[in-house]
């Protein structure tokens, strides 16, 4: 394997890292999953495209991934949610989470090996709300809710870089999500109330029945996954989108470490924020757009994913109409070159040979460097115009096997997945087309460009671009 070059930025140290798995080639990936309480965002696909793009180079360089993503199925959000709506809980969060599949499967996102919904880890959960109690880093509230002393827990805020001095002792809060100028004892477990008896989210524990706080799900989940899988109570790698550092993952710090002793992930890594500026798509809803309004309007994965990677994932990127279309010319041009090199002939060659390890390599290199996508999507733009235009020279260069491979290697599902998909064309319309095409061609012959013209405009205007070519006119569509 080519392991152990891989370099990322880790949120502990703010430092650029190798990567050190415990075990190699093992690595353990935790990814906090979305919130079912409603469609998730296209900027929470961001975070999950990114976290998609790391497992697949994790898994390129030969490492054996085990990724769990947690679906939050129960927390203020949902809940809050669910009694909007009018319904049990579990009725409200399924359908959003069967959405989120789909909207996975769409976005070609690689399905985690395990999805851990926290309704289904409440053993679990009690269980390591109990040993904290145990080892003293746990009260009981006069409110009933179970809090996490944070003073007693020396290296609480090293993640967010938390001023210490600002930690007032004995202050409280219950809620899920709090700012990063409030740090307080937060709730492991909360009291049931009425709202939740009322949609069905409270379980009994020995420390009274209620409800576990956001945090507490992925501690438990995580710990009791890693350990079913490979017996251990350490994360290689806890990766989120930045939003979450504070509190959320501060706290899954406090409450993994506060249990088992252990450090609870080796490895912190952290995208940025997605801006949705002035796209139409997302009129309906302000700016808050779905990965089913991109699906709706036929948007090709392809293409957010490449607008994606054309920017690195520590730093913000903006979703607009303008960088959504270029993004689309971006995959049509990859699609074109795509067929340009399957009709190549031979199969050894120098020239295109040269060039494709070239490409590996930068890839490789910029990959490995804190999984700089942007650069390894400007060297293969790089390699499509160098190829193209050794394959417009009149007699063409023999070798476009090796340059093929490597190419389908890199854009193709082993990796950036960045290739358009295949559509399926209505028969009556490619009928259509090769009369159109046809009647062209006789126009052509008869010097009759004004109607060769018109005939080309008429394809285009239900979307099939033609080109002529010394084998003929092709045609596709757009
Ligand atoms: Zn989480």
């Amino acid at each position: 394997m080519t392991a152990a070059k891989l370099s990322l930025f880790n949120t502990l140290t703010r430092r650029v890292e190798p990567l050190q798995p415990l075990a190699p080639p093992r690595v353990t990936f935790y990814t906090c999953g979305p919130t079912v309480w409603n469609f998730a965002h296209i900027g929470n696909f961001r975070t999950f495209l990114f976290e998609d793009l790391l497992r697949r180079w994790l898994e390129h360089s030969g490492y054996d991934v085990f990724q769990i993503m947690n679906l939050t199925d129960v927390d203020d959000r949902t809940i809050k949610a669910a009694r909007a709506a009018g319904k049990p809980l579990a009725e409200h969060t399924a359908p959003f989470t069967k959405a989120f599949f789909e909207d996975r499967d769409y976005l070609r996102i690689r399905p985690a090996h395990v999805y851990t919904a926290a309704t289904e880890y409440m053993p679990q959960m009690i269980a390591l709300v109990s040993k904290l109690l145990e080892r003293g880093v746990a009260y009981k509230g006069e409110d009933g809710s179970v809090y996490f002393a944070i003073g007693k827990f020396p290296t609480y805020g090293r993640l967010s870089q938390l001023d210490k001095r600002e930690i007032k002792v004995g202050a409280r809060v219950a809620s899920d999500e709090y700012a990063k100028a409030d740090p307080s004892d937060f709730a492991l477990w909360k009291k049931a109330d009425a709202e939740d008896e009322g949609v069905g989210a409270a379980w009994d524990a020995p420390f009274g029945r209620g409800r576990p706080g956001w945090h507490l799900e992925c501690s438990a989940m995580a710990l009791e996954e890693i350990g079913k899988h490979a017996g251990v109570q350490t994360l290689d790698i806890h990766a989120g989108g930045i939003d979450l550092i504070f509190p959320h993952h501060e706290n899954e710090i406090a409450q993994s470490e506060g249990a088992t002793g252990h450090t609870f992930s080796r490895h912190w890594v952290h995208g940025e924020f997605l801006n949705v500026r002035g796209t139409k798509m997302s009129k309906r809803h302000g700016n808050f757009l779905t990965a089913r309004d991109l699906r709706e309007q036929g948007v090709d994965a392809a293409a957010v994913r490449l607008l994606f990677f054309q920017t690195h994932y520590r730093q913000p990127v903006d979703f607009t109409d303008e960088a959504l279309e270029a993004a689309k010319e971006g995959v049509r041009r990859l699609g074109e070159f795509h067929g340009r090199l399957q009709k190549g002939r031979g199969e050894k060659g120098q020239v295109l040979s040269a060039r494709a390890d070239k490409l590996e390599a930068d890839v490789a290199t910029a990959l490995n460097d804190d999984l700089n996508a942007p650069r390894a999507v400007a060297a293969l733009f790089d390699f499509v115009r160098a190829v193209n235009r050794e394959l417009d020279r009149p007699a063409g260069p023999a070798g476009a096997q090796r340059a093929l491979a490597v190419f389908e290697g890199i854009t193709g599902a082993g990796l950036l997945d960045v290739l358009p998909t295949e559509r399926a064309v209505d028969p009556a319309l490619a009928s259509w087309v090769a009369e159109r095409v046809a009647a062209r061609t006789q126009a052509r012959k008869s010097k009759d460009f004004k109607a060769a013209d018109a005939i080309r405009a008429e394809l285009g205007a239900k979307g099939v671009e033609i080109e002529d070519t010394p084998q003929g006119t092709q045609w596709r569509l757009r």
